[in-house]
C-alpha cells in the first residue's frame, strides 16, 4: 500500500468517509467516495468534536473553520413544564454538554466534502450490491449494474450499513439500547434563546431544542421503548408513532407535534451500538458507525469516526501490505473504542424517568449539581467510577514519516 496510487473505494460520504478520504489522498491514493443518496445528507442536529478528533480537524487544517460554524450555544438548561429554568450549565470548556467545538452535522459534512472534493471523485446516488474479492482486487457490482475493480473498499455507511451485511453477514451485533430519539429542524420562536433547553416528561420522554446559526432550532425528542419494530417503520409510520409519543408530555408538545407532521427531515432510529469481532475481510472493511457506533449517548460518535478514518489511512499509508495496516489500526482503536462503548451503569434509563416523581429527582439533582463550583452536566447520568480518560488516545503523526 505504502506507495500511494492504489484505488480505493469509500463507500458513505458523512464524517467518517470523507475524513478516510482526505488523508488517504493526501498519501498519494486514488479515492473514489460513493454515496447512496442523491447528494451530501446534511440533517441532524449538533455533533460534538471532542479529544483526539480536535486534533485532528487541526492537522486538517480545518479546526478554524469548525470553530466559526459553531452554533453559539451557550450552555444547557434543564427546563419544567412551565418553561422555567431548574438548573444551567453554562458552557464550561470541551467536554460538557454544550463543547467548544460544537457544529451542526450538516455544517461538518459540507466542510469534509469541500476539503476533499478536488482530490477525490464522488459519485452520489450509487450504492454496492455485491461484492467479490480476489488476492489482489475487490470487485464491486452498483445498484445502477457497474462493475468495477479497486484495491482496497472502506464502508462508512453509518449504523445501518449495508456493505456491512455484504461482508460480514450477520456477525456484527447491533445492539439496540431500548431507546428511540428523532431529530428534526424548526423554525425559530419566542421561546426559542441560545440556550439548549431540556424537558424531561413522565413516561420516559425527553425533548430538547437547541439553537442552530441558521435563523431555524434542532428538536430531538426521545423515549424509552423495547418494540424492536418502530425500527423497521415508513416516514409516515414513524410520524405516526412519534405523534402518539409526545401525546401528553407537556411543554411545547404541540409545537414540535405540529412541526414532526410538517417536517421531510425528521431523522427517527433506534439508538444502537455496533459491536463487530471483526473490522475487515479480506481487502475490505468499515469504519466509524458502521464498525463501532457508540450511540449519541456517548457524544463520541464523530470523534471515533475522525479518529478511526485519521488511523485507518495513516498505517495504510506506512505498511506495504494491507494485512499488516489493518492489524496495526486495530491495535490502536479496539481499546479506544471498548472504553468509548462503555454507558455508565443507568443510561439510558435515568435520563428518562417513567412517573412524576421521577422527573422531579432528575431536575432536583439537576438543580444541586448546577449550583456547585464544578458544575459538570456529564456527573448528572454518569457513574462515580466513569474513566475520566474516555475521550483520549495517543495519535500518532503519520506525516513526519
Ligand atoms: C441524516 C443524518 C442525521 C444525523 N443526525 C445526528 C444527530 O443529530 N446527532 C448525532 O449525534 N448523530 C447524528 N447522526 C449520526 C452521526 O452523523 C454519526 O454518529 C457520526 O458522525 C459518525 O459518522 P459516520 O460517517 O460513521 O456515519 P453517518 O453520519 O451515519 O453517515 C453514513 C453515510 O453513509 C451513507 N450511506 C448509508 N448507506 C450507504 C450505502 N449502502 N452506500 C453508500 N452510502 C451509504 C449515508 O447516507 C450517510 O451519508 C446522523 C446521521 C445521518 C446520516
Amino acid at each position: 500500500m505504502k506507495s500511494g496510487n492504489k484505488k480505493v473505494l469509500v463507500s458513505g460520504a458523512s464524517i467518517a468517509g470523507p475524513t478516510l478520504a482526505f488523508w488517504l489522498a493526501k498519501y498519494g491514493f486514488d479515492v473514489t467516495v460513493i454515496e447512496r443518496s442523491k447528494s451530501l445528507r446534511l440533517g441532524g442536529q449538533n455533533l460534538d468534536i471532542r479529544g483526539a478528533g480536535r486534533s485532528i480537524t487541526r492537522l486538517m487544517g480545518l479546526e478554524d473553520e469548525i470553530l466559526a460554524a459553531n452554533t453559539g450555544e451557550i450552555g444547557l438548561q434543564f427546563v419544567n413544564k412551565n418553561n422555567q429554568v431548574e438548573a444551567a450549565f453554562p458552557i464550561d470548556g470541551a467536554n460538557g454538554f454544550t463543547s467548544e467545538a460544537e457544529i451542526l452535522r450538516g455544517d461538518l459534512v459540507n466542510i469534509l466534502y469541500n476539503a476533499t472534493k478536488k482530490k477525490v471523485k464522488y459519485v452520489f446516488g450509487i450504492h454496492i450490491t455485491a461484492i467479490d474479492q480476489g488476492d489482489d482486487r475487490v470487485t464491486t457490482t452498483f445498484n445502477d449494474g457497474r462493475i468495477d475493480i479497486f484495491d482496497l473498499l472502506i464502508a462508512a455507511e453509518g449504523v445501518r450499513s449495508t456493505t456491512r451485511y455484504l461482508l460480514f453477514g450477520d456477525e456484527p451485533e447491533i445492539k439496540f439500547v431500548g431507546l428511540y430519539n428523532a431529530w428534526y429542524t424548526i423554525p425559530k420562536n419566542d421561546t426559542d434563546t441560545k440556550w439548549a433547553r431540556w424537558y424531561t416528561a413522565p413516561g420516559s420522554r425527553v425533548m430538547v431544542i437547541r439553537p442552530d446559526n441558521q435563523g431555524t432550532v434542532r428538536a430531538s425528542f426521545s423515549f424509552l421503548s423495547d418494540n424492536l419494530s418502530y425500527q423497521n417503520l415508513s416516514n409516515s409510520e414513524q410520524k405516526k408513532v412519534l405523534k402518539e409519543k409526545l401525546s401528553g408530555a407537556g411543554w411545547e408538545e404541540n409545537r414540535l407535534m405540529k412541526e414532526v407532521e410538517k417536517n421531510d427531515d425528521v431523522y427517527f432510529d433506534g439508538v444502537s451500538q455496533v459491536h463487530a469481532p471483526r473490522w475487515f475481510n479480506g481487502r475490505a472493511g468499515m469504519i466509524g458507525d458502521a464498525a463501532y457506533c457508540p450511540t449519541p449517548l456517548t457524544g463520541m460518535g464523530t470523534t471515533l469516526a475522525i479518529v478511526g478514518a485519521y488511523l485507518l489511512a495513516g498505517e495504510l499509508s506506512r505498511h506495504e501490505k494491507h494485512k499488516d495496516a489493518f492489524a496495526a489500526y486495530e491495535e490502536r482503536m479496539r481499546p479506544f473504542v471498548n472504553n468509548v462503548q462503555k454507558l455508565p451503569p443507568g443510561v439510558p434509563w435515568l435520563a428518562h424517568p417513567k412517573s412524576k416523581f421521577g422527573v422531579k429527582v432528575v431536575n432536583t439533582m439537576a438543580g444541586i449539581l448546577a449550583s456547585r463550583p464544578a458544575r459538570k452536566i456529564s456527573k448528572l447520568f454518569a457513574s462515580k467510577d466513569e474513566d475520566p480518560t474516555k475521550d483520549k488516545i495517543d495519535l500518532p503523526d503519520f506525516t513526519s514519516q
